[in-house]
């Protein structure tokens, strides 16, 4: 049986390595992103190059949306032009960006409507698993659809469907939350190493291996060490996933007090200008308020 063709819409940091492992694995590709640069990258690696997301859509089996938020990915799909234009019956539409669980279900509802299924999946995991095809993915939709573009989901990293439409991008918020949680901790608690004279970045080899180890840790802790915070995933777009965390965790009654002070760290450094850095970052918050870095001297 020949591949199903993919209409990959948003190349960003993410999405252009992922449309690029999937056409190594040999699958027809269509592409679209408002930036001419990475769909340009993109038709050289060679896809089709999209004129808009309509078109893409018009031109695939199965569309694949990798964008930054949920105001984003209405407009990709109901915008003049946009992916609801270009569909009809018996198409897919995965959308792996992390955005808010209700307006996956509010697009779900009505791409149903015109015969199309949706799959929620967004995706852990950063660039470097993007690039590697190793990235977590959290799937919601139904169990048939998933089988269905599992072999593609394959390609990208490891799928695990979690539950109906909206679930994927709800164990995205847990993800988020855990991580921002974590990261502030490492930066929080290596400045105490620091303050108290001992090595940061020894005391990184000694615990890394132990209880305090994760994978927080052994990618962002170094970082801290050499002042990076290239992006990565950036701080703005944690906060985008924050907000969805905190507003969804809200409106059933939840309390969330370390996720809401980490949140408040974050809005210090946006206020900052922060926007754009690795969030990572979070120890620059932690180094203003104690007068010390990280910074390997
Ligand atoms: P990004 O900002 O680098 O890329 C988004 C791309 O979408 C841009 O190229 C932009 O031009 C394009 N775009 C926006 N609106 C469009 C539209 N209407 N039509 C066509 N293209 C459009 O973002 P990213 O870092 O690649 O993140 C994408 C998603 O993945 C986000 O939801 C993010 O939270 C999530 N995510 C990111 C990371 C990371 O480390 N960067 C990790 C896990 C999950």
């Amino acid at each position: 049986m020949s591949k199903p063709k993919i209409g990959f819409i948003g190349l960003g940091i993410m999405g252009l390595p992922m449309a690029k492992n999937l056409i190594k694995a040999g699958y027809p590709l269509i592409a679209y992103d408002l930036n001419e640069k990475p769909l340009e990258e993109i038709t050289q690696a060679g896809a089709q190059k999209g004129t808009s997301n309509a078109h893409v859509t018009a031109n695939c089996d199965i569309i694949i949306t990798m964008l930054p938020n949920s105001p984003d990915v209405q407009k990709a799909v109901f915008a003049e032009g946009g992916i609801a234009e270009g569909l009809s019956s018996g198409q897919i539409l995965i959308d792996m960006s992390s955005i808010a669980p209700l307006v996956s279900q509010d697009i779900a509802k009505k791409l149903e409507e015109k015969g199309v299924e949706m799959l929620d999946a967004p995706v852990s995991g950063g660039q470097e698993k993007a690039r590697s095809g190793t990235l977590a993915i959290m799937v919601g939709g139904k169990e048939d659809t998933f089988d269905t573009c599992k072999p593609i989901l394959d390609i990208l990293g490891n799928p695990v469907l979690v539950g109906d439409i909206g679930a994927g991008g709800t164990t995205k918020l847990v993800n988020q939350s855990i991580v921002a949680v974590n990261i502030a901790v490492v930066a929080e608690a290596l400045l105490l190493g620091k303050k108290a004279g001992v090595d940061p970045k020894r005391i990184f080899d000694a615990i890394k291996g132990g209880l305090a180890g994760s994978q927080c840790f052994t990618d962002k802790a170094p970082r801290m060490f050499s002042a990076n915070y290239d992006p990565g995933f950036r701080m703005k777009l944690h906060v985008k996933d924050l907000t969805n965390v905190l507003s969804t965790s809200q409106a059933l009654h939840n309390a969330m007090p370390l996720t809401a002070q980490v949140m408040e760290m974050m809005q210090t450094l946006m206020a900052e200008g922060h926007t754009e850095v690795d969030h990572g970052g979070l120890a620059l918050f932690y180094e203003k308020m104690n007068g010390v870095s990280l910074k390997e001297e």
